[in-house]
């Protein structure tokens, strides 16, 4: 009988996407086949997933744990490979049919662009690809014929509304933000806020890099780009709108003038399931939305002057070329920096800016341009912070 099942891949299977993911596999069992696990650091988690959900594979990132994964996995008959180039080898396996790329940053680039080239169909939660290479990235998806469906909650609404409108241009989009943990705070407020009060977002539960990127908006600049590059729309059809309940994803404005949203409990494995079933909707238990718990839905502007990272998202987006590397570079040295209290919550921003700044701009970079700005960027990031 010829397998019908949709063979997944998961990259960054250990974390917060990657687990809410198997969670979703584990419910559809005559719909998808697991082939793949990968984490970078986390041996125990990897090995307890792989011996619960049985792929085929499974890669280490860091190679000083291969040896535990492999005593441990030996005897289930799965292969055990381990460091970065094995994590770019592995998602050509001809069985796969979809990579799900759930690990976080830059890393996630090489990756999936292996896949891409490779003809795999990609489930996107790992939104700094996009904002490093978006036009690397969807002009060879488009070459190869390879889908690339939105995980990010925000882009997943979009997606979901645009199902049936594929032939109707889109005049706008919003992308709505919770506005974070600190959302109507001053920027004195700011200086004194801690990493344990970032890590506290109001709505979701999220990794560590993420929940700081939500805290200071740059998340939602992040998306921004995201956005640009899934649904090929020019920067001023793109605009950002805070609903601090979470329940609206996002906006669709067409040509006429209707504007459709997509809503729903702010949970992850909906989007997760969405993007690996389309064009299945698959049947869920997710906790379905109450109207008795929501008086109100209410919107306003985001604060771009206090809350600076979106608004140097929007700069390096005006920018082109290979701001939006920079941008993102800078950023992960800053939130690290940040979740290692070495900076405080508002000098991440006036690093992202000196590096926006500093680093040569390219204005059509290829590949080896961005892993040169790239490694520039954090360079120059980490000699601004000594
Ligand atoms: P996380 O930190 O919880 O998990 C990251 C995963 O990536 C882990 O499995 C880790 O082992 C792996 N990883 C980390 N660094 C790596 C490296 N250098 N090489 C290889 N693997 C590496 O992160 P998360 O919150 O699950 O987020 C994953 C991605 O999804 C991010 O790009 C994030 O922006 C995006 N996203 C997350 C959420 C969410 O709710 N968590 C929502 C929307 C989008
Ligand atoms: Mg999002």
């Amino acid at each position: 009988m010829e397998d019908k099942k949709r063979h997944i891949a998961i990259l960054g299977s250990t974390g917060s996407i990657g687990t809410q993911a198997l969670e979703v596999l584990n419910q559809h069992p005559d719909i998808f086949e697991l082939e793949v696990l990968t984490a970078h650091s986390n041996a125990e988690l990897l090995i307890k997933q792989a011996l619960k959900y049985q792929p085929n594979a499974v890669v280490i990132s860091d190679e000083s744990r291969y040896r535990e994964v492999n005593d441990a996995l030996f005897d289930a008959g799965i292969k055990v490979y381990a460091g970065e180039e094995a994590l770019t080898q592995v998602v050509e396996m001809e069985s796969i049919d979809m990579v799900l790329t759930a690990l976080v940053g830059y890393a996630g680039l090489k990756p999936t662009l292996a896949a891409i080239r490779a003809g795999k169909n990609i489930a996107l939660a790992n939104k700094e690809t996009l904002v490093v290479a978006g036009d690397l990235v969807t002009k060879m998806a488009q070459e190869k014929g390879v889908n690339v469906f939105p995980v990010d909650s925000e882009h997943s609404a979009i997606f979901q509304c645009l199902v049936g409108e594929f032939h109707n241009p889109i005049e706008k989009i919003y992308l709505t933000a919770s506005g974070g943990p600190f959302r109507g705070k001053t920027r004195d407020e700011l200086m004194q806020v801690t990493r344990a009060q970032a890590l506290k977002h109001p709505n979701w539960v999220m990794g560590a890099k993420i929940t700081i990127d939500s805290a200071s908006l740059m998340n939602k600049g992040l998306e921004v780009i995201e956005a640009k590059w899934l649904f090929n729309l020019k920067n001023e059809q793109i605009d950002v709108i805070v609903h601090p309940q979470s329940i609206i994803h996002s906006i669709v404005q067409f040509t006429d003038g209707s504007m459709k949203a997509q809503m729903g409990l702010p949970d992850m494995k909906l989007p997760i399931q969405f993007a690996l079933g389309y064009p299945q909707r698959l049947k869920s238990d997710f906790e379905r939305f109450n109207f008795a718990n929501y008086s109100s839905f209410t919107f306003e502007q985001p604060d771009k002057e206090t809350f600076r990272n979106l608004q140097l998202a929007f700069d390096a987006l005006e920018k082109g070329g290979n701001a939006a590397c920079v941008l993102n570079a800078a950023n992960e040295v800053a939130v690290d920096a940040f979740l290692h209290d070495k900076i405080g919550f508002l000098a991440m921003s006036d690093l992202i800016e000196h590096c926006l700044q500093k680093v040569a701009y390219i204005e059509r970079p290829e590949y080896e341009d961005y892993v040169q700005t790239d490694r520039e960027t954090r360079e120059m990031a980490k000699a601004y912070l000594n």
